[in-house]
C-alpha cells in the first residue's frame, strides 16, 4: 500500500476567491451539506429556500431552476420531480386521501389513468372519467367525495381544446381543487394561474429541455399553503432531480419562447398542407377551425405547440397507415414532442377510446427544428405509399 496520506485531496486549505461571476448558475452536486455549527443544523428547515439541509431538498443549482420554472408557469412555488409522470403522481398523493375521488378527463395522458386504475386505487382513492368538452358534464359529476379535477390542454392526442374556464368554474364554484397538465402550453401558450387553476403540473422533458435529453417534471402553485402540502409528500417520498439534468434545463430555458414559436410556425405550415392531400380526411390541431375546441383556444390560448394529428381517410386500413409512417425516413417513429427532431405515432383510437372512436386511422405528427420545406417533402414521398 502506498504511504501518501489522501487527507490533503479531501480537507484541502485552499479555497477558490469569492466574488466569481457569470451570466451561468453553477452545477451543485452534493448530498452532505456542511453546517458550519450545531446551532446552525438545528436551526435550519427544509421546507425552506432560506439555507440548505441535504442535496435531496435542495442546491443553488435546483433552488434556481425552481424559481424559473414558477416564473415561467406565472407562480410562485415550485418543485422538481425527476420525470412528469412523477410531477402528476406527487401532485395526487399530496392532495388526495382514502375516500377520495379524483376526476380526469377522458383524454388523460395514458400513463395518469393507469397512475388513478393502479396505485391509487389500491389506497382507496377512485377516480372517474369526464367529457372535457362539457364542463356542464363535470359539474353534475361532483360528489362530496370529488376532491381534485385534472385538466389538460389541448388533449394531447386528438387535440381538443376544452373550455378551461367552464371546467375550472365548475369545479370552484363546488370548493374543489383543479391541476392542469401544462405540458402542451408550456407556460407560452397561455397563462394558467389567470384562468383560476391551482396547481399546474408540466413535463420539463418536453418544451423546457428541448433537447430530447433529459426528464423531468415540475409542480407549480400559487399557494403557499398548497405548495406546503406537495412539497411535504415530495420529500416524504425522496424524490430530487440531478444537478446535471438542472443544469441541462438552466441552459435550454432562455430559448423556450423562441423554440415554442418556430415548432408553431412549421407545424401549422405542415397541419395546413396535410388538409389540402386527398389522403387526409382531417386535421386535429388546435389552431385550426377543423379541431374540437378551437374556439376555446383562440380564446385561451396565443400560440400552439408543434403539435397535430391527422385522420386518414377510412378507406385506407391501418396497416397501409402503419406503412406510411415506416416510409418516413426525417420523422422517427418515437413518443415525446418539442426536441429537434421530428416524431410520428399512429394511435389505435378504438382501443384507446372504445366507442367513441373517430373513423380511419390517427396518425401524431410532433414537429421538430428541421426546415419545413424538408418535412414536406418526407411527408410527400411516403405519401406516395399510400397508392
Ligand atoms: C410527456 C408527458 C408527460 C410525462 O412526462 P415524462 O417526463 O415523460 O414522464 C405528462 N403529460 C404529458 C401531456 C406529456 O406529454
Amino acid at each position: 500500500m502506498s504511504d501518501f496520506d489522501p487527507t490533503s485531496l479531501i480537507h484541502h486549505p485552499y479555497q477558490a476567491p469569492a466574488g466569481f461571476a457569470a451570466p451561468q448558475i453553477g452545477v451543485h452536486k452534493a448530498s452532505t451539506v456542511i453546517f458550519p455549527d450545531v446551532a446552525a443544523m438545528r436551526g435550519r428547515d427544509w421546507r425552506y429556500k432560506n439555507g440548505y439541509t441535504y442535496g435531496l431538498h435542495g442546491t443553488p443549482t435546483t433552488f434556481t431552476l425552481e424559481e424559473r420554472i414558477a416564473a415561467l408557469e406565472g407562480g410562485t412555488e415550485c418543485v422538481l420531480v425527476p420525470s412528469g409522470l412523477a410531477a402528476i403522481a406527487v401532485t395526487d398523493l399530496a392532495l388526495l386521501k382514502t375516500g377520495d375521488e379524483v376526476l380526469l378527463p377522458d383524454n388523460v395522458y395514458g400513463p395518469s389513468r393507469e397512475l388513478a386504475r393502479h396505485e391509487l386505487a389500491r389506497w382507496g382513492i377512485t377516480h372517474r372519467f369526464y367529457d372535457p368538452m362539457d364542463a356542464a358534464g363535470l359539474a353534475a359529476m361532483i360528489t362530496p367525495a370529488t376532491q381534485l379535477v385534472w385538466l389538460e390542454a389541448a388533449g394531447s392526442v386528438t387535440m381538443e381544446f376544452p373550455d378551461l374556464n367552464g371546467l375550472v368554474q365548475a369545479a370552484k364554484s363546488r370548493g374543489v381543487l383543479t391541476a392542469l397538465d401544462n405540458t402542451w402550453g408550456a407556460g407560452i401558450a397561455f397563462r394558467p394561474f389567470e384562468l383560476g387553476i391551482d396547481v399546474v403540473m408540466q413535463a420539463l422533458t418536453k418544451f423546457p429541455s428541448g433537447g430530447g435529453d433529459v426528464l423531468m417534471g415540475s409542480v407549480t402553485t400559487r399557494d403557499v399553503a398548497l405548495h406546503e402540502r406537495i412539497k411535504l409528500s415530495h420529500m416524504h417520498l425522496g424524490l430530487g432531480v440531478a444537478a446535471n439534468d438542472a443544469e441541462l434545463l438552466l441552459r435550454s430555458l432562455p430559448s423556450i419562447a423562441v423554440r415554442y414559436a418556430a415548432h408553431d410556425a412549421t407545424a401549422r405550415e405542415l397541419a395546413a398542407w396535410l388538409g389540402t392531400r386527398p389522403e387526409v380526411a382531417r386535421v386535429l390541431h388546435p389552431a385550426f377551425d377543423s379541431c374540437p375546441g378551437h374556439a376555446h383556444w383562440k380564446g385561451s390560448c396565443t400560440a400552439a405547440a408543434g403539435l397535430f394529428s391527422v385522420m386518414f381517410d377510412a378507406r385506407y386500413p391501418s396497416a397501409q397507415v402503419d406503412a406510411f409512417v415506416d416510409a418516413l425516413k426525417l420523422f422517427k417513429i418515437g413518443y415525446s414532442w418539442a426536441g429537434p427532431v421530428s416524431l410520428v405515432v399512429p394511435y389505435d383510437l378504438k382501443a384507446m377510446r372504445g366507442d367513441k372512436a373517430y373513423p380511419g386511422t390517427l396518425v401524431r405528427f410532433s414537429i421538430g427544428l428541421e426546415s419545413a420545406v424538408a418535412l414536406k417533402a418526407d411527408l410527400a414521398q411516403a405519401l406516395a405509399v399510400l397508392g
